[in-house]
């Protein structure tokens, strides 16, 4: 094995990434048929160790975006998480890493229809750092973009597809001058970012969306309302109104990707003084605690990989 060479898996085996290549029939290019995840390994460089975070919930949720696709996810969850760690092994990486698992059909039917249509898989990884500013405090807006909704594209399934919504939603955010965007419902209420959840502080409450306002079932949120309960901090989980972003207290992003982004302005008006809020700095804080496997009571969520 090269010492630089970075390796991928793909349909059983483990291939240097040049060589892991599929063709330009396959049904996924064509139509966005694939589901997929993003889990975070964090480097801990005293332990020299990677840490995987709540990487079962992740295979668990991908069997759930098979499910909603007609695929049959080729491995357990328990042997694509044997899989990961085997690959990270073999890349050997002494940094922060994604790593993202794809479900794919993978026929060269001249047809969208999912069925009769095998599915192949793959997993490779990537050195990533953040994804937002997680300091700064983000200026967002609310999308002229409507997200999906769950009888157009179920966004409770991570379905690669269903990314061209949230690529549409990031990319005006950017043109526009802003670092992201909130996305609102068919019916007009608060989704979450283009690709991670919203929280916002009201009367010094955790408020975010319910899981049937078309937003994907976040493993973070999931982690965010277990850290608030251990902090006395009330959630509520409701529908969120558009005008509610612009009087909050604070509000934040969470998700893998973005772990825990302090939003400090939503269209153009500062949410309150205009910095980032207590409580989401104490969230911020012990996330990150939380996912280096500082934190006794929450290693049970983190998978240490060891790195020569
Ligand atoms: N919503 C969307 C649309 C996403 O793509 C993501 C990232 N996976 C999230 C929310 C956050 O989910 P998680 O915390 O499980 O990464």
């Amino acid at each position: 094995m090269a010492e630089s060479e970075t390796y991928v898996y793909l349909n059983g085996n483990f291939v240097p990434d040049k060589d892991a290549v599929i063709s330009v029939r396959t049904h996924a290019l064509n139509y966005g048929t694939s589901v997929f995840e993003g889990i975070r390994g964090y480097w801990n460089e005293s332990e020299s160790r990677v840490y995987i975070f709540r990487m079962k919930e992740h295979y668990e949720r991908m069997g759930r975006s098979c499910r909603i696709m007609f695929m049959n996810m080729p491995h357990s969850p328990d042997e694509y998480c044997d899989l990961t760690i085997k690959l990270i092994k073999m890349n050997n990486p002494k940094t922060d890493t994604y790593i993202r698992p794809i479900v794919y059909k993978s026929s060269y039917n001249i047809s969208p229809a999912l069925l009769n249509n095998p599915d192949g898989t793959t997993i490779f990884t990537a050195p990533l750092g953040q994804y937002v500013d997680i300091h700064k405090g983000l200026h967002v807006c609310v999308s002229s973009w409507k997200r999906l909704t769950d009888n157009v594209i179920p966004p409770r399934g991570k379905i690669g597809g269903s990314y061209c919504n949230a690529a549409l939603i990031v990319s005006e955010a950017k043109k526009s001058g802003f670092d992201e965007a909130i996305t609102l419902t068919n019916d007009e209420k608060i989704g979450e970012g283009s690709a991670m959840n919203l929280f916002i502080v009201r009367n010094g409450k955790l408020v975010t969306s319910t899981v049937t306002d078309d937003i994907l079932e976040g493993i973070t949120r999931d982690t965010i309302i277990h850290m608030a309960n251990e902090l006395n901090i009330p959630v509520e989980t409701r529908r969120i109104d558009r005008s509610e972003l612009y009087i909050c207290e604070e509000a934040f992003f969470c998700g893998t990707g973005a772990q825990v982004s302090p939003v400090t302005m939503v269209d153009h008006r500062p949410i309150a003084d205009g910095n980032i809020g207590p409580i989401s700095k104490k969230l911020q804080d012990l996330y990150f605690e939380i996912v280096r496997g500082k934190v006794e009571k929450y290693k049970h969520w983190c998978t240490p990989v060891d790195i020569e």
